[in-house]
């Protein structure tokens, strides 16, 4: 079984880069009226606490959320400029933490429920393979009155993706999807089922949206992973748009390594406001939450 726990990493700036790229691209997409089928294909526990054991030990929530929120939202004194991606991210986290405190910081289930509309009959789907996981998601989507719009499964996401694509019409005739594919990486077959699983999804239903986040580390698949990705698009005449954040670190003890320092989102058929937001947010993240020599962003775009 797996030893990977997200509780460990939840709120760091790869959530941060994450949420904030999903969170933008799913506003775009709930724009038009027609419902849209939502796959998480790694959803983890749903919600985490920062204040928990789990986050304690690991503290990268510090470097992250909590980092950000003190600057941008600052109990006293004039917080920084800001933008509308930015904004809405912060909007949506101080919302499960009505008391001011962050003390709970939501995973992508919850960012995308928050993001649902009942009356469009939006769907979610959610895969989790890890059994304590699954359970606890299980038991935070139950606290939830969205009844049937929302399904867990204790499933291979990648393999309970296919079935579901492409997705069934919404009211108006037109299908559209938006999958987040967030494996752990902590296998490294979990690159090349990456590039497959899109490959796949291409081939089944192409105007999908499909975010896959990745670390950046000194692995060569990692540095593969999205050069392969937008050889697939420019193939299947899609656009994509590549996003990157990389924190850097501080001073490092002897020895100490530094941890996971950059990551990356790679978004197929993206909407097409987004390099724009991005390209406003992320200097400002890198601003905030960069720690040293190295620090750096970067958003591209390109394809069809
Ligand atoms: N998407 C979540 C978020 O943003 O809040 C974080 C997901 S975490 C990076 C990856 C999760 O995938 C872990 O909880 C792990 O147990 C789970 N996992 C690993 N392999 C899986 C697979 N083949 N199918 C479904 N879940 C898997």
């Amino acid at each position: 079984m797996f030893s990977y726990r997200h509780a460990f990493h939840a709120g760091n700036h790869a959530d941060v880069l994450k949420h904030i790229t999903l969170m933008a691209t799913l506003r775009h997409l709930m724009k038009k009226e027609a419902g849209i089928t939502l796959v998480d294909t790694h959803a983890g526990a749903g919600l985490y606490r920062l204040d928990g054991d789990y986050a304690e030990k690991g503290g990268e929530a510090a470097d992250g959320i909590v980092k950000l929120m003190a600057a941008m939202r600052p109990a006293t004194g004039t917080p920084p400029a800001t933008t509308a991606a930015l904004d809405d991210y912060l909007d949506l986290i101080a919302g499960f933490n009505p008391d001011g405190q962050l003390r709970v910081y939501p995973g992508s289930p919850f960012v995308m429920q928050a993001l649902m509309r009942t009356e469009a009959r939006d769907r979610l789907k959610l895969f989790e393979l890890h059994p304590t996981d699954s359970r606890t998601l299980n038991a935070n989507i139950a606290q939830l009155e969205a009844g049937r719009q929302i399904a867990v499964a204790t499933q291979d996401g990648f393999e309970g993706l296919k079935p579901l694509l492409p997705p069934p019409p919404s009211v108006s005739g037109s299908k559209r999807a938006l999958v987040l594919i967030d494996p752990s990486y902590e296998i490294k077959s979990d690159y090349a089922k990456v590039s497959a699983c899109i490959q796949e999804c291409l081939k089944r239903f192409p105007t999908g949206t499909y975010l896959v986040w990745y670390p950046i580390i000194p692995r060569a698949e990692a540095h593969d992973l999205p050069r392969r990705l937008k050889t697939l698009c420019n193939h299947a005449k899609r656009p994509w748009l590549h996003a990157t954040l990389n924190i850097s670190h501080g001073p490092l003890a002897l020895g100490e390594r530094p941890g996971l320092t950059a990551s990356g989102m790679f978004v197929i058929n993206p909407p097409h406001t987004l390099k724009a937001e991005l390209q406003a947010t992320l200097p400002l993240l890198v601003t905030l939450l960069g720690r040293g020599r190295g620090q750096a962003q970067s958003v591209e775009a390109g394809g069809a």
